[in-house]
């Protein structure tokens, strides 16, 4: 299997974009994260370079199989899986980035910045159902994978359009609104209806 790749679509739920201050009515884009940037246990150290981390709860899709130029109705016969990610962003650096259009690997691409859960295997391709967050049983972030504005199949077509997706490959579908800051000491849960759920302590 060929190394890890993560793609990220930001603004893909239109109560986030708005609360990004933009109008929701864009187009989504894409970003990426590095291998690197993937964390599988239950602890996260809060991160350096930041006083402003933000959760943003994600489905994350996994690919089984690669393509190019693919057409919609066929993108999802490359799932092997679905899974729960959080994409941390430093939201603060976030902001000067974007003030100076600079690039945002500094936000969102650090050292373990995409917390994920076990892949689970398809049972269905999952197109509604609850997305949440809670910090300390305090609920964040609570929509509905119908909110999305692409559909994983038209990411993955959107994708595919533009790098050749390999096998591996993992793809966080955007976050709903509610995003917030964590603190040292937070107990946070992800999880995602028929999907997973994901426990993370930040330390
Ligand atoms: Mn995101």
């Amino acid at each position: 299997m060929a190394e890890t790749r993560v793609f990220c679509v930001g603004r893909n739920y239109a109560d986030h974009a708005r609360e990004m201050g933009a109008s929701g009515r864009e187009d989504p884009f894409f970003f990426m994260k590095p291998a690197s940037a993937l964390l599988r246990g239950p602890t996260l150290a809060y991160p350096r370079d930041t006083a402003d981390l933000h959760h943003e709860v994600e489905l994350v899709v996994a690919l089984g199989r690669g393509g190019a130029d693919l057409e919609t109705e066929e993108a999802l016969e490359l799932v092997s899986g679905y899974g729960v990610g959080i994409d941390l962003t430093k939201r603060d650096r976030q902001a000067e980035l974007k003030e100076k259009g600079h690039p945002w690997e500094r936000a969102k691409a650090f050292d373990h910045s995409a917390p994920i859960s076990a892949i689970g295997p398809v049972l269905g391709h999952p197109s509604e159902g609850f997305i949440r967050l809670s910090v300390n049983g305090t609920v964040r972030q609570n929509g509905d994978l119908s909110q999305m504005i692409w559909k994983p199949s038209e990411i993955i077509a959107a994708l595919s359009r533009i790098w050749t997706l390999q096998p591996g490959d993992l793809i966080f579908t955007g976050t709903p609104a509610g995003v917030g800051p964590l603190q040292r000491g937070d107990a946070v849960l992800a999880e995602i209806e028929r999907v997973g759920r994901l426990e993370l302590r930040v330390a």
